[in-house]
């Protein structure tokens, strides 16, 4: 792996911006400063974002600690190949616009996982190694794209189209991506989404709290400027592409939740995570529901199945709602805390992971399984569930659940399954027809989405020319 990382990180790293690294001893003396959230007396009652941010020079002297090393396994790390120390190093020289040209040469939407993604780049920082605290990698990235858009940096482009058509299905991370990179190459690009807004699951799943709306519309208006049509409210039946179109990037995400067939699914009071998610992103965005359609946390026991972030997700949007109390159970065992020798660096460590929402308020439960759902007057109020063991699979292949007899029950009067999504099927498609994002790959993240879309423009481009 090691030889892969080194040929990978020489071969796409290009020092070109970078002959004279700003200061490459600051990591000795400077530590590493999240911003860190806002209190959680302060945050729980509203879905503003909870992640607070520095000052611009306290961002300056975070990103001075990026020592340039020799192989940036950050940028191996990274699905989209970031340039993370030739951008550092400009933040810390003040060249903002600089840092953003570089950035933007391989991440679209900055603003969108310098805000929410798990950080693969800062796993596997060296001075995670070293001195278990990497450059804020991520937050740098957020600041960046701020900046670029409070000074300008990001303008409509006028560019030359080139007399082909390419519609995109799906307007979440990875059709945003593919889209705007086909616009970038002169093609006229039409995004179809049935949803009544652009973002996919930035905007109908990802809480606000995470990702506030107003930056994803801010994107959209540039893309609109730049030329891209949006044709929202459409449901495109992928065996009957709309006509006109020289090429297509489907791009419809892993949309059907993982259920749990048990006895007493069919109790009122069960939910998959995004009935609730999606329609609390919704109501923030001023659309209203009948009561009785109203998937809420408001004074109830809520069970989360399901310990993800998907399920991180439900317990910050229940915990706003005004719920009792909220349980986590996840099927797997508790993960390390800390370190895992299961996943040395640089690879994504598998560890105990604590978010904003978990601090905000819930119980964690890990190695049950749930049996059945318990009702009363067909809703359901509680759950069976049963302490598991697990036990390594051989050749360290998947390792062995065993049940363990031990049962028991706990209260519930509101359960949202968050227990991940099925990989999406395709039919066959024409040669001209590509699939990108969670649609390819099975549900993942917004990071692989974009560098996905990417990848389906630059096929698309070399198709139509070929
Ligand atoms: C609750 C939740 C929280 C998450 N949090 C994070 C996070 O913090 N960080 C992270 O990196 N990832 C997170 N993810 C994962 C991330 O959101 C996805 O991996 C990413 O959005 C996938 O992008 P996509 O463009 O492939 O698909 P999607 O975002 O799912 O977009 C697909 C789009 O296609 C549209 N569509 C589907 N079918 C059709 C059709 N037939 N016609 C027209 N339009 C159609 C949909 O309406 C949707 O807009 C989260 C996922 C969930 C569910
Ligand atoms: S997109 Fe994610 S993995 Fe890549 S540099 Fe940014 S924070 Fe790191």
């Amino acid at each position: 792996m090691y030889k892969e990382i080194i040929n990978t990180s020489h071969k796409l790293s290009t020092k070109k911006y970078n002959k004279d690294m700003g200061n490459p001893k600051a990591f000795l003396t400077i530590p590493r400063q999240e911003a860190g959230y806002r209190p959680i007396h302060d945050r729980i009652s509203d879905y503003s974002e909870v992640e607070q941010t520095l000052n611009s020079r306290d961002r300056k002297l975070q990103a001075s600690r990026c020592m340039d090393c020799g192989v940036p396994f950050c940028h191996w790390a990274c699905p989209l190949g970031n340039k993370q120390p030739e951008f550092q190093d400009a933040i810390y020289k003040g060249k903002w616009e600089e840092a953003y040209k570089i950035l933007n040469e391989t991440n679209d939407f900055p603003e969108f996982t310098g805000r929410i993604c798990p950080a693969l780049c800062e796993k596997s920082c060296v001075l995670k190694l070293s001195m278990d605290s990497p450059v804020t990698i991520r937050e740098n990235e957020a600041a960046i794209a701020e900046a670029a858009f409070r000074e300008g940096y990001i303008k409509p482009r006028n560019i030359e189209r080139n007399g082909r058509k390419v519609a995109v299905i799906g307007a979440g991370p990875a059709g945003l991506a593919a889209a705007n990179q086909l616009n970038g190459k002169g093609y006229t690009v039409t995004v179809f989404d049935k949803n009544e807004a652009p973002g996919g699951l930035l905007r109908y799943g990802i809480p606000n709290f995470k990702l506030h709306k107003p930056i994803i519309d801010r994107r959209i208006r540039v893309m609109e400027e730049e030329g891209i049509h949006f044709k929202m409210n459409s449901d495109v039946d992928v065996r009957q592409l709309p006509e006109g179109f020289d090429a297509y990037c489907i791009c419809t995400g892993a949309p059907t939740a993982r259920d749990l067939p048990v006895p007493g699914r069919e109790l009122k009071g069960i939910h998959p995570a995004l009935d609730m998610l999606a329609q609390q992103n919704r109501i923030l965005a001023g659309m209203t529901f009948p009561k009785e359609q109203l998937v809420t946390a408001k004074g109830k026991k809520v069970l989360v199945i399901g310990g993800g972030d998907t399920g991180s997700d439900c317990i910050g949007t229940s915990n706003r709602q005004g719920a009792v109390s909220v349980t986590q159970i996840e099927i797997m065992p508790q993960p390390p805390v800390g370190q895992n020798p299961a996943t040395p660096w640089p690879q994504f460590p598998i560890v105990l992971k604590t978010t904003s929402s978990h601090e905000e308020g819930c119980s964690r439960l890990w190695s049950l399984a749930t049996r059945k759902f318990l009702g009363k007057n067909g809703k359901v109020c509680g759950v069976e569930v049963e302490q598991v063991e697990w036990t390594p699979g051989p050749d360290s292949g998947r390792p062995a659940m065993k049940p363990t007899g031990k049962v028991e029950v706990i209260e519930a009067d509101l359960v949202l399954l968050a227990m991940g999504f099925l990989k999406p099927e395709h039919p066959q498609f024409a040669e001209n027809v590509f699939v990108a994002g969670d649609a390819a790959s099975g549900a993942s993240l917004v990071v692989r989405a974009i560098a996905s879309g990417r990848k389906a423009a630059t096929d698309i481009d070399s198709y139509l020319n070929k």
